[in-house]
């Protein structure tokens, strides 16, 4: 999987002029660390989750990144997830490293004190690692706002006084910023806004979206707010579609009472695998579930004009390249999921400030910064010719290499 991503970095570094120094450092993970936690089961007896945090390349500042829970998290994921956080900060130019963490559990299997324990535990085992000068965590799959808050809260004990900047995506009445819970949807929102000329889109565009958690739920919301048609939707239980428009506020009732495919056979709504979802005829697919979902073996059913990876790394690099070859225009995932980290970084400036936000004004400020660094990806793509995505690692690796080469390159050090 890093091997993969690393791929990005070699294409990018094609169209930058690099020191030899940048790639040495770009291509290895500064550190990770690998931790077995302990907890105390609510039967009394004890079970242990391999748990990670990968502080990725620190050059631009202090590394940030979310924390996932899943059973088949893995160290390797982990870095990869922090690769991708380095050059998501850097394309939004937040004074952001990249880092991430993950916890191989299923945590649906666990009870809410047992989650709250384990939450704690991931502090105890990290604490000195993370910090608000150092490492900065996040929600990512399977982890939310509550979980930040038992994080920061265990974090506090542990240094002995009140530090809220050190994890982001807490609840508000915990120092969370107004505006955090929407931020990824509606940074790709805005994006897609900012570019719906360039890319053709008018009024009443279909839009299908794959997974309806957090990211995929307000997009629809988003999206259908701003006459948009939802066409079909998709969780781990299945996907169902209506070519004249999914009902929003009813997905989101659904969703809550378990999954959208309760909606099959209701109001023309007929349900269809969850794999079939990309294939579903529209203007816009959103992947907003997991990695790798549009591969080599399923890429050529893609119908969509314009894909929005609100996901991480949901397309492979040979769907990449099948992709292209159909004309599909990629919003990719280091620009387009990127309102997550900058209302994060929001949340860690108004933390340190001790002076808080009203929403409109993390609005402005992300809407301002998404339209920014979107067009100037925009633009990079234009003019050398380039993919969207390849235009945003152009971006971000520019930036990171004048921060790398900073501290003086070989030429410096020779001449
Ligand atoms: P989430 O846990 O809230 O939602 C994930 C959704 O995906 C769930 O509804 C789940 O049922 C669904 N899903 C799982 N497997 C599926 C499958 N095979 N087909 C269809 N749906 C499936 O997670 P989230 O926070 O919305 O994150 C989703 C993606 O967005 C991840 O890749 C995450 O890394 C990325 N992301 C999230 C944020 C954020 O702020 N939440 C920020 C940046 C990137």
């Amino acid at each position: 999987m890093l091997d993969q991503a690393l791929l990005r970095l070699d294409e990018a570094a094609a169209h930058v002029a690099l020191d030899p120094d940048v790639l040495e450092k770009l291509k290895y993970p500064r550190e990770t660390t690998k931790v077995r936690l302990m907890i105390r089961m609510d039967d009394g007896s004890r079970k242990s989750f391999m748990a990670w945090r990968c502080r990725y390349d620190d050059t631009r500042g202090p590394t940030k990144g979310g924390i996932r829970f899943h059973p088949e998290s893995t160290a390797e994921e982990v870095e990869t997830l922090a690769f991708w956080m380095t050059f998501k900060c850097a394309v939004m130019n937040l004074p952001y490293g990249g880092g991430k963490g993950a916890v191989r559990v299923d945590s649906h299997a666990l009870s809410k004190a047992e989650l709250e324990r384990l939450s704690r535990a991931y502090i105890q085992a990290f604490a000195r690692i993370i910090g608000p000068d150092r490492d900065i965590p996040a929600p990512d799959v399977y982890t939310n706002s509550m979980i930040m808050g038992w994080m920061a809260d265990e974090y506090a004990s542990i240094v002995g006084e009140s530090a809220p900047a050190v994890i982001t995506g807490k609840p508000i009445s915990l120092g969370g910023s107004l505006g955090r819970d929407d931020a990824t949807a509606r940074g790709g929102y805005y994006l897609v806004r900012r570019l719906a000329d360039q890319l053709g889109l008018e009024p009443g565009a279909r839009v299908a979206v794959q997974g309806f958690g957090n990211a995929g739920q307000h997009i629809a919301r988003l999206l259908a707010a701003d006459g948009y048609r939802i066409v079909a939707a998709s969780d781990s239980k299945g996907a169902i579609q209506r070519a004249d428009g999914l009902d929003v506020e009813a997905l989101l009732a659904a969703k809550n009472q378990g999954s959208l495919v309760a909606l099959a056979g209701t109001n023309g709504i007929t349900a269809l695998s969850a794999d079939d979802l990309i294939a579903v005829d529209c203007d816009i697919l959103v992947p907003a579930a997991l990695e790798d979902m549009i591969h080599a073996r399923n890429a050529d059913r893609v119908k969509a004009r314009v894909v929005l990876e609100l996901a991480n790394g949901p397309i492979t690099p040979e769907a990449d390249a099948i992709l292209e070859r159909k004309k599909i225009v990629v919003l990719p995932d280091i620009l387009a999921n990127a309102g997550g980290v900058t209302v994060s970084y929001f949340e860690w400036v108004q933390n340190r400030q001790g002076f808080y936000w009203p929403v409109e004004e993390v609005h402005e400020r992300l809407k301002t910064m998404m339209e920014r660094e979107g067009a100037a990806v925009w633009a990079i793509a234009r003019d050398r010719g380039i993919s969207l995505r390849s235009a945003a690692y152009v971006h971000a690796l520019s930036r990171l290499a004048n921060a790398i080469q900073a501290h003086g390159t070989q030429q410096f050090f020779t001449s």
